[in-house]
């Protein structure tokens, strides 16, 4: 279904060159604050503006690509409208946050796009994500299904109903559910939907012939 994508694991990450990165390692070994390497004005340290916003924008463009513009953490599509909820925005999201740990400010792997509800203060936001913390990004472990270190299928699973269970008492799985508000009756109604959409191969829900669903499937509604 066009508005849902169940992401498995991200399948490459954002690749800086040479000077980019050099950038980098002059913002993160600065003294400024997190969101002004990240925002704010550079110009006190030696980076241009324009050169640190070239690579922000590369995050984003790159990022579209990767995840064919859908959310990571709950898989809907990016302009897809969900009642009352509204429009679902796109944020650089850093999966560890950026004012906790400002050495992964523009770590590859610590950048996904989420959707403003996802990443919204209602949900993640600003919440820790790293339960023990280590220099080197990859050996640090995470509170939540990582999309970049950890395979989804390992800690949820997809149910029938379009509710999602935890693999194996995954704690990973829980905590990402709740940090995600996985659970919400409209993420469960639109995963059903699509649940429903694959099994007959239409894009939207609103394809299938009702009375044929009904004869097909009585099950279903
Ligand atoms: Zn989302």
């Amino acid at each position: 279904m066009a508005n849902y994508r169940y992401i498995e694991k991200l399948s490459r990450e954002i690749l800086y060159s040479e000077e980019e990165q050099q950038w980098i390692d002059t913002l993160i070994n600065s003294d400024l604050e997190p969101t002004r390497i990240w925002s704010g004005e550079v110009n006190s340290i030696g980076v241009r503006r324009k050169d640190r916003d070239s690579i922000i924008k590369k995050i984003k463009k790159e990022l579209e690509e990767i995840q064919e513009g859908y959310c990571y953490y709950c898989g809907f599509k990016f302009n897809f409208r969900v009642g009352e909820r509204g429009v679902k925005n796109i944020h650089r999201e850093h999966i560890a946050p950026k004012s906790l740990y400002k050495a992964f400010t523009f770590t590859s792997k610590n950048l996904v796009l989420a959707c403003n509800i996802c990443n919204g203060d209602d949900y993640k936001g600003d919440l820790n994500t790293i339960s023990s913390l280590d220099s080197d990004y990859d050996n640090c472990n995470f509170n939540i299904i990582h999309p970049y270190l950890d395979n989804k299928s390992d800690h949820l699973s997809l149910e029938e109903d379009g509710t999602l269970a935890n693999v194996n008492g995954s704690q990973k799985g829980k905590n990402t559910r709740e940090m995600f508000g996985l659970d919400e009756i409209f993420h469960i109604e639109n995963r059903r939907q699509y649940i429903i959409c694959k099994s007959y191969n239409v894009g939207s829900i609103y394809e299938l012939n009702l009375e044929e669903l009904l004869l097909r499937n009585r099950a279903v509604f």
